[in-house]
C-alpha cells in the first residue's frame, strides 16, 4: 500500500514548544550526584513545599484513590465560594491554571481571531492562540511590563481576548491598580478579559478585581489563579477560575469530568485552612526576594525588580550561565526563548539557597 502520512494540522509545524523548567531529577542524573545536591530555583516554586496539612490530607485522600474524584469539586469550590464571596458557578476548577487558558480557546478562538498579549508574556497564552490557529498581536513593553494604552489599541473587531499576568511571569513585574481598572472598563464587551494572578497572593496590597466578578458587571472577565505557586503544590495540577456565571458554564462544557482529582482537592482544601503557612511563605519570599535583589546588585547586575517569586537577572550571556550554574548543580532558567537572551529568571529560594545561587553565579561570572 501506498505510504502516507497523517494529515496533522498544518500550524502544528510551526507551533512553538513550551519549555519548562529543567526536573531535578533529570539534572541529577545528568550529573551522576544524587538529585538531593541539586537546587531548583526554575519554576517559580514554593521553596518550603507544601502546608503539612495539606500533605495530611493528601496521604489521607491517597486511601481512596481507586474512586473516581467528585468531578464538580463540590467542598473545593464551596470552600473558594466563601473564600472569594462568589456563587459556586462564578468558580470552575482546572487541573493547573494552564488547563484553563486551553479552555479559552475552546470557547473563542478559531483561525479567524486574535488575541492581544504584551512582549514578554507568560509564554503559554501565544502558544495556545497558535493551537487553535489564531493570531497573537504582541505589544511592545514598556520597562518589562505591560503597555495598557498600546494594548487597548491593539483591540480589533477580530479580537477575542486580551492577557494581563498581574504580577507577570517572567518580569515580576506589576501594573498600576488604577490603570488595570481603567483599562478593563474600557476593553469592548465582545472581547474576554483575562486576568492572570498566579501571583497575587504574595502581594501585599492587591488590587480586588473578584469584587468585579461578583458585582456581574463584567461578564467577560476572567480572574485565573493557581495552587502552585505560594501554595505549593504545583505537582498536584489544580487552579481555578472566577467569572459570570455564563463564561463558566461555558467552560465546563468543554471540561474533561474529572480533570481535578481527588487529591488535589483534598490538598488545596487543607491547603486553603493553613494561613500560617500562606503567611510564612509569603514573608520568606519578602526576605528572599530582597536578598536575591541586593546580591545580585552588589555584583554589578541588573535585574527588574520584581513584585513576584522571581527575580530576572541580566547576566550576559543568559544560555551560557544557565549551564554553567547548571553544572554546579543550580537549575535557573534560560530565557532566550522569550527574546531576552542576556537574562535568566531565578526563582526565589529558602535563604540557603538564595545564598547558594549567589555564591555560584559569582564564580560562573568571574
Ligand atoms: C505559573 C503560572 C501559571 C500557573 O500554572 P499552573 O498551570 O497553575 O501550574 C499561570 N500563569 C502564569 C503567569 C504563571 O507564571
Amino acid at each position: 500500500m501506498e505510504h502516507k502520512a497523517l494529515p496533522l494540522h498544518s500550524h502544528l509545524a510551526t507551533l512553538p514548544v513550551y519549555q519548562p523548567g529543567r526536573p531535578l531529577e533529570e539534572v541529577a542524573r545528568g550529573l551522576g550526584i544524587p538529585f538531593d545536591r541539586v537546587t531548583k530555583l526554575a519554576s517559580n516554586e514554593n521553596p518550603l513545599g507544601p502546608s503539612p496539612k495539606a500533605v495530611m490530607a493528601m496521604k489521607k485522600a491517597a486511601e481512596s484513590a481507586h474512586l473516581y474524584p467528585d468531578g464538580n469539586g463540590y467542598y473545593l469550590k464551596e470552600k473558594l465560594a466563601a473564600l472569594h464571596q462568589l456563587q459556586r458557578s462564578q468558580i470552575i476548577l482546572s487541573n493547573g491554571s494552564n488547563e484553563l487558558i486551553e479552555w479559552i480557546g475552546h470557547v473563542l478562538l478559531d483561525n479567524r481571531s486574535n488575541i492581544v498579549v504584551s512582549q514578554y508574556c507568560f509564554a503559554i497564552y501565544p502558544i495556545v492562540a497558535a493551537m487553535f490557529g489564531a493570531q497573537s498581536k504582541i505589544v511592545p513593553a514598556t520597562d518589562f511590563g505591560h503597555d495598557l494604552e498600546g494594548m487597548l489599541q491593539a483591540v480589533d473587531a477580530s479580537t477575542k481576548a486580551v492577557f494581563v499576568a498581574n504580577p507577570n511571569n517572567p518580569t515580576g513585574t506589576l501594573v498600576n491598580a488604577e490603570a488595570l481598572r481603567t483599562f478593563v472598563s474600557q476593553i469592548p464587551s465582545h472581547v474576554l478579559v483575562v486576568l492572570d494572578e498566579a501571583y497575587v497572593e504574595y502581594l501585599e496590597d492587591a488590587a480586588d478585581f473578584v469584587e468585579v466578578v461578583r458585582s456581574g458587571a463584567m461578564p467577560n472577565l476572567l480572574l485565573m489563579r493557581t495552587f502552585s505557586k505560594i501554595y505549593g503544590l504545583a505537582g498536584c495540577r489544580l487552579g481555578y477560575g472566577m467569572a459570570s456565571t455564563s463564561l463558566v458554564a461555558a467552560m465546563e462544557k468543554v471540561r474533561q469530568p474529572f480533570n481535578a482529582n481527588s487529591m488535589a482537592q483534598s490538598g488545596a482544601l487543607a491547603a486553603l485552612d493553613d494561613q500560617e503557612h500562606l503567611e510564612r511563605s509569603r514573608q520568606v519570599n519578602r526576605e528572599g526576594l530582597t536578598q536575591l535583589q541586593e546580591g545580585v546588585l552588589a555584583m554589578g547586575l541588573s535585574f527588574v525588580p520584581s513584585s513576584a517569586n522571581f527575580v530576572l537577572v541580566r547576566v550576559g550571556q543568559g544560555k551560557e550561565v544557565f549551564q554553567a550554574m547548571q553544572r554546579q548543580g543550580i537549575i535557573v532558567r534560560p530565557m532566550d526563548g522569550y527574546q531576552l537572551p542576556s537574562w535568566v529568571r531565578v526563582s526565589v529560594g529558602t535563604q540557603a539557597q538564595n545564598q547558594r545561587f549567589l555564591k555560584k553565579l559569582s564564580d560562573v561570572l568571574e
